[in-house]
């Protein structure tokens, strides 16, 4: 017997109802994203305080779960669809994108295996294709070949199966004990904490010298390489950046490659934010020497135009992927399985389970077609030109590392303090949201153009507002 009065779901009909209401609240999110601070002016704890210490024991109206949102959970949003967000990098949110989403929601298909949903597979697959189309990738990454594309959540998850694939490749569990991993120290957190997981520990991870523009240098790096060889180790694998989360720097793929292809190493380019501007046939050369790397990630969920979670990851030979995830107990198998015919992408990731994010992609690249995304890109990087010239023309500030993307590195010429200063009381103004980053041992304000809403009017006011912040705390004479 059951208390619950019925139906015990929402019905069809409900749920139009309020969906429409939910899409309506997200409009009105989407026409009002000005009127926010950008950085959540809260303190911890603050969030919890509102909300009652139990759950309810009986069903609540759906009107009071929206009016929640608006009086406690948008307080302690930072706005990251903000026009005047610019740290980290973007996380692009968009119309086509939200809708993918929620039809991949309201299929609810888990698209671990072919069989499990053929068409989350196919349409995955296609659109993994259609990306080295539209970038000008290697055709071995195309599944036409030996490689091929997936979606993971993330470039971290992307990263990480890299390394669990370089790893088996290895072979002995002898080699595997003495492996080694070469990147810098300017690559991403989630590449160390790859290797961790991978079993690389901290010091068998070779952060290898930078150049001026933050770049590996190929002398240290076949330098390390020869060192660990004499000591014994077994080098396994190089990560390259091309578009560090610090700077933008762009690691160089080929003088990379002549040393792991003359040491069997496997290479791992990370372009997790600059992938996305390769769109644009003037940036196609962020891409020269990929066609010698074994696994290729970047994030569609920065700069383009799709929601998070998703992250294309991209590989020469599929085999040494598989081989080194694939698990089949007899509940998996199936015909289509056993017939060869198929990817089953449970096989190219991590978790077993997996949502239909190729919806989204697909529903991106048809809204905005290819000239869309080409666009979207173009006008962030001529507004980062734009501003990198009002830094330079002030005498007050410096541009400390190239600006090949969208992303500004630039300092007050005070010192460190003042750079944090201003970058307090730019973030604490609610005006915009700046993050700093240390290069050359100094403190750094980076400036990242990348929202959908962003216009130049926006970055024109972050520069009033810095300038501003700069003459507050004593930077400016
Ligand atoms: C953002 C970023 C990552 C991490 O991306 P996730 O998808 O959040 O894991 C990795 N590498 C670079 C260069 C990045 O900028």
């Amino acid at each position: 017997m059951s208390d619950f009065e019925e139906p015990l779901h929402m019905t069809p009909d409900e749920f139009r109802r309020r969906g429409h209401e939910v899409v309506d609240w997200v409009a009105d999110y989407m026409a009002n994203i000005e009127q926010y601070p950008v950085l959540a002016q809260v303190q911890p704890g603050d969030i919890r305080a509102k909300l009652p210490p139990h759950p309810p024991e009986h069903p609540e109206p759906f009107a009071d779960v929206l009016a929640d949102l608006d009086s406690i959970i948008v307080p302690g949003i930072t706005h990251w669809q903000s026009p005047d967000f610019f740290a980290y990098f973007a996380s692009n949110a968009t119309g086509p994108a939200i809708l993918g989403d929620l039809v991949s929601s309201g299929l609810g298909v888990q698209g671990m295996a072919w069989a499990t949903s053929p068409a989350a597979t196919e349409l995955e697959t296609h659109v993994c294709d259609w990306m080295v189309e539209v970038m000008g990738l290697p055709e071995r990454f195309l599944s036409t070949s030996d490689g091929g594309g997936v979606i993971q959540d993330s470039a971290s998850s992307g990263s990480l199966v890299s390394m669990l694939a370089a790893r088996h490749r290895l072979g002995s569990a002898d080699a595997i004990a003495r492996m080694t991993l070469y990147t810098t120290a300017q690559s991403n957190s989630s590449i160390e904490k790859s290797a961790r997981i991978a079993g690389i520990p901290h010091e068998r991870v070779r952060f290898i010298d930078v150049d001026d523009t933050f770049a590996m240098r190929p002398d240290a790096l076949a330098a390390a390489i020869d060192a660990d060889l004499a000591a014994g180790l077994v080098p396994m694998a190089v990560v390259a950046t091309t578009g560090t989360t610090s700077s933008a720097a762009l690691d160089p793929l080929h003088a990379i490659a002549d040393i792991t292809e003359a040491h069997g190493l496997w290479l791992h380019v990370d372009g997790a934010y600059a992938g996305s501007a390769t769109v644009c046939p003037e940036f196609r050369y962020l891409n020269d020497g990929l066609e010698r790397a074994d696994s290729y990630v970047f994030n569609p969920h920065k700069w383009l135009l799709t929601n998070f979670d998703c992250s294309l990851l991209y590989v020469a030979d599929r085999d040494a992927l598989i081989d080194a995830l694939s698990i089949l107990p007899p509940y998996l198998r199936n015909q289509a399985t056993e017939s060869g015919e198929v990817i089953d992408y449970r096989d190219w990731q991590v978790p077993l389970g997996r949502r239909f994010r190729a919806l989204k992609l697909w529903f991106v690249l048809r809204h905005y077609g290819m000239a869309g995304l080409r666009a979207h890109i173009r006008r962030h990087v001529a507004w980062a030109r734009e501003f990198a010239g009002w830094v330079e023309a002030d005498p007050d500030f410096e541009v400390v590392a190239p600006v090949p993307l969208a992303l500004v590195c630039f300092r007050h010429t005070g010192g460190d303090d003042v750079n944090r200063r201003i970058l307090d009381t730019c973030n604490a103004s609610g005006e915009l949201y700046l993050i700093s980053t240390v290069l050359d041992d100094q403190v750094v304000l980076r400036l990242a153009i990348g929202s959908v809403t962003t216009e130049r009017r926006h970055v024109e006011a972050a520069w009033k507002a810095i300038t501003a912040a700069a003459g507050c705390v004593g930077g400016s004479s």
